[in-house]
């Protein structure tokens, strides 16, 4: 094959690849609505049945707590085309960052021993309770975050990431005030719960939407 038939793959093409590699299991307890102590039913903008074959993002944000126990203060459902229709850009020098911070872990030894290049369902705990970027430990009595995708009443692996507080600055630190903004257009459709103003900055969850 020539070099003049090569061509990068387009968003659609990426996504039939790595649905090869998805697997479709149970929603983890985890990830259930704290509310509800279920699982997320509807999308928080246009209210969708998440359970009609949908496609969305579910994202928990934990503070530290004062028993010993980090509580949560914000989490939500979002559909995939309600995400889309944020519209939300990233700045060139956001992705660029963002790159390279996860080049700096991704693939390296300590990475690839915490979390299995193709994970399974027998997996999910080292996904839950490891961070992303730093992978140590979460301690669960401070800050941390879950996000993951979804389809229906499925959790498709392996696109469940926890972000330890350190993780969520670091994400946060690389952004550009520019990208910053952008995503805050996912906060304008949730209505914060009023400590969320006091306990936390909402700029430290950026990028992890
Ligand atoms: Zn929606």
């Amino acid at each position: 094959m020539s070099d003049d038939n090569y061509r990068p793959l387009s968003d659609d093409e990426m996504a039939d690849f790595f649905s090869g590699f998805i697997e479709l299991i149970d929603i983890p307890e985890a990830l259930y609505s704290a509310e509800t102590e279920e699982p997320f039913r509807n999308c928080i903008k246009c209210k969708c049945d998440l359970f009609d074959d949908v496609e969305y993002s579910i994202s928990k944000h934990f503070e530290e707590g004062v028993d010993g126990k980090a509580q949560i203060f914000l989490e939500y459902a979002l559909c995939k085309k309600c995400h889309e229709g944020l519209g939300i850009k990233t700045s060139e020098e956001s992705l660029k960052n963002i790159e390279a911070l996860y080049d700096e872990v991704l693939g390296k030894e300590l990475h690839n021993s915490t979390f299995s290049i193709f994970p399974e369902e027998e997996d999910l705990p080292e996904y839950l309770d490891h961070c992303y970027i730093t992978c140590q430990k979460i301690d669960k009595t401070k800050a941390y975050s879950v996000i993951g995708q979804f389809k229906g009443d499925k959790l498709m692996m392996p696109s469940v990431m926890s972000f330890s507080v350190e993780a969520r600055m670091k994400i946060a630190e690389v952004l550009s005030q520019e990208t910053k903004e952008e995503m805050d257009k996912m906060y304008d459709i949730i209505d914060l719960p009023p400590s969320v103003g006091k306990a936390i900055n909402v700029s430290d969850l950026l990028g992890i939407v």
